[in-house]
């Protein structure tokens, strides 16, 4: 891969956006950053992210080692490879799609578009499943509902090596990609996977409520959100993401149910869409079943997660 090999019909992908037709070798460094403004024109997310990941994949090394090598210049077939996945990335095509796996909480996830991929302001789930199982001083009884790639009850699980795990959700094709994960991250023993509409835990798991913490991140984006979605995030499941008229139609279930398997103190954190916040609290004090309310924010000071106790 470290020769000057590239041929006039593996350049020309290339050569014919940058305008570039000389003898000049498609470096790793070139091809990243012709990718990175291809991307950009065509409004790829996170473009030299993007680029980089795709490069890597094909490569078959780590992002990182790309900055060891920009001055390498792949083979005709790597070339090949990677500019296929170029190709259906600036379609739209989500990268973690295209390469199978997607970093959450410093961990690898495999996914596939059975599954949503998942987002850095998810791991707020994380962080407060493992702060309040600390909290606890016991061994935990923790369920992660609406698992999907199963990334958030896996992360929790890796840290609070005490904690009893349960996992569900409604899409059994989802479920799939979360054993495959829990398996591959050595969990199966102590994550149970199951099929469950939001919180109806299934008659037969009723033995392992009632729970100390439970967290879900529902489908959440509204009818007129969906509308305005990327490209990239349509391709992804439409169960994962659409959840009525206003967007609550999951939230507000999961809301009213918590309390019933929640034990006492208990905390239930939930993903919420932005600008949600507001009807969110609204709801939770019509439940009237919790103390200890609030909100965590991302990264961008969005109101991302509720966080409310049950009531003693
Ligand atoms: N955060 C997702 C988005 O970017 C929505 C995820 C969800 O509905 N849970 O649209």
């Amino acid at each position: 891969m470290f020769g000057y090999c590239i041929g006039s019909a593996l350049r020309r992908p290339f050569a014919s956006m940058t305008g570039q037709t000389s003898e000049q070798p498609w470096t790793v460094l070139r091809l990243i950053e012709w990718t990175k403004d291809h991307f950009t024109a065509r409004q790829v997310q996170q473009p030299r992210l993007s680029a980089e990941v795709l490069l890597a994949h094909v490569l078959k090394c780590r992002r990182m080692d790309l900055y060891t090598r920009f001055g390498a210049v792949p083979a005709g077939e790597q070339l090949a490879g990677y500019r296929e996945l170029v190709r259906l990335a600036a379609q739209h095509e989500p990268v973690a799609y295209l390469v199978g796996h997607r970093e959450f909480y410093s961990l690898d996830f495999v996914v596939t578009s059975d599954v949503l991929i998942p987002r850095p302001e998810t791991e707020l789930l994380v962080d407060k499943a493992i702060e309040c199982l600390n909290g606890l001083g016991r061994h935990g009884r923790y369920w992660d509902a609406c698992t999907g790639c199963g990334a958030v009850a896996i992360a929790t699980g890796v840290r609070k090596t005490d904690a009893a795990v349960l996992a569900t959700d409604i899409s059994e094709s989802a479920l799939a990609v979360a054993r495959r994960n829990i398996a591959a991250h050595g969990l199966g023993d102590r994550i149970t996977v199951a099929a469950a509409n939001l919180l109806e835990l299934p008659a037969d798991l009723a033995e392992l409520a009632l729970f100390d913490v439970i967290t879900a991140n529902p489908p959440y984006v509204s009818a007129s959100q969906m509308d305005e979605l990327s490209p990239d995030v349509r391709r992804e499941p439409r169960t994962a993401l659409f959840a009525g008229e206003d967007g609550l139609d999951c939230i507000r279930p999961i809301v009213t149910q918590a309390p019933d398997v929640l034990g006492r103190g208990g905390m239930l954190a939930v993903e919420i869409g932005y600008g949600q916040a507001e009807a969110v609290w609204d709801l939770v004090n019509r439940v009237d079943r919790y103390d200890r309310v609030g909100f965590a924010r991302d990264v961008a000071g969005i109101e991302r997660v509720l966080v409310a106790h049950k009531k003693i």
